[in-house]
């Protein structure tokens, strides 16, 4: 009998189980935003000449019930296939816009990006969504960098096109986020509206010993380099890439060596300290203290 059981137990379907964990996720979400569980984390971005913090990004997470704080992989998914991305996104735009204004009355002065999945793309009036926003906040809309990932414009190009035209004529700036991963074409680079690429983690990791990987983002830093588009490097972990993304003129550089996604406290404390400017070194110590 006890054998039956474990025998049950074993060939239990596991999609059962993860189905059941994604109903109690969907079931929680939707009462995230009312309940106030959502939280932004931010990680700076920082000038790799001058090694200011130029902006930050915002990252979502969910706060449970229980104290525990999600990453967005686990929940946004879910957000995304139900619907409820649409009234996270707003909520998350909203709070980025309000912490923008309170640094800026604190005499900090930062670009705030947001991430934007893009299944707003296909679902929802995204132009009005941001305008809302902005107007609202009174923030300046130039402070303002939606990210976007590449499969979007894949997908979708005309229309993805239009829409992110629509977005830079309110004032935004947009960037697009992984760059490198979704296989497109480079051309695409030079027939969309975009002011930034961030190339992904994955091309960053090994940047030091990998002839490869260093002859592509050489060539991705000179393509955008003419073509008048600025270029973040994401996922530095260690100063030496630093060092080597800062000697091919990579403009900015994010990671956590610079800095972990923190709350709005935190960040600001850290931006203050290298607003005026530290040198590079100093900065290495600032952030290992
Ligand atoms: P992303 O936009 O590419 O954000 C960067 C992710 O890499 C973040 O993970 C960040 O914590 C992590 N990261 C940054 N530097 C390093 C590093 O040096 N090493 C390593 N190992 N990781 C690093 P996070 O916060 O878990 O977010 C994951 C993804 O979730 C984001 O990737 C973004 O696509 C999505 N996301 C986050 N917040 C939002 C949001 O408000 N809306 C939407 N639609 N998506 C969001
Ligand atoms: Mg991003
Ligand atoms: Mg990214
Ligand atoms: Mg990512």
């Amino acid at each position: 009998k006890a054998a039956g059981g474990n025998t049950y137990e074993l060939f239990r379907p596991e999609m059962e189980a993860r189905e059941e964990a994604a109903m109690r996720i969907e079931l929680d979400l939707h009462r995230a935003v009312p309940n106030r569980e959502l939280e932004l984390h931010y990680q700076p971005q920082l000038d790799l000449r001058s090694g200011r913090i130029v902006g930050v990004e915002a990252l979502l997470r969910w706060r449970r019930a229980d104290g525990n704080l999600l990453a967005p992989g686990i929940f946004l998914p879910v957000a995304e296939e139900t619907g409820l991305i649409v009234p996270i996104t707003e909520w998350v735009l909203k709070e980025a816009c309000r912490q923008l204004s309170v640094w800026r009355a604190m005499g900090i002065s930062v670009r705030m990006a947001v991430n934007m999945s893009g299944v707003l793309f296909r679902r929802s009036d995204i132009r009005g969504m941001v305008l809302d926003v902005i107007e609202r906040s009174g923030i300046n809309p130039s402070d303002l960098e939606l990210e976007l990932t590449e499969s979007v414009l894949i997908r979708n190009t005309d229309s993805a096109n239009r829409q992110l035209a629509d977005l830079r004529k309110l004032g935004a700036a947009v960037a697009v986020d992984d760059f490198g991963t979704g296989y497109a074409s480079l051309t695409y680079l030079s027939r969309l509206v975009i002011d930034r690429i961030k190339i992904d983690k994955s091309f960053i990791d090994r940047i030091e010993e990998s002839e490869s990987d260093q002859a592509i983002v050489r060539s991705m830093i000179t393509l955008c380099r003419n073509l008048g588009i600025r270029v973040t490097a994401e996922g530095i972990e260690r100063p030496e890439q630093a060092q080597w993304l800062a000697r091919q003129r990579c403009d900015e550089g994010q990671g956590f060596y610079f800095g972990r996604p923190q709350p709005a406290d935190k960040i600001a404390v850290m931006i203050h300290a290298t607003m005026h400017g530290m040198p590079r070194d100093d900065l290495t110590a600032f952030v290992a203290s």
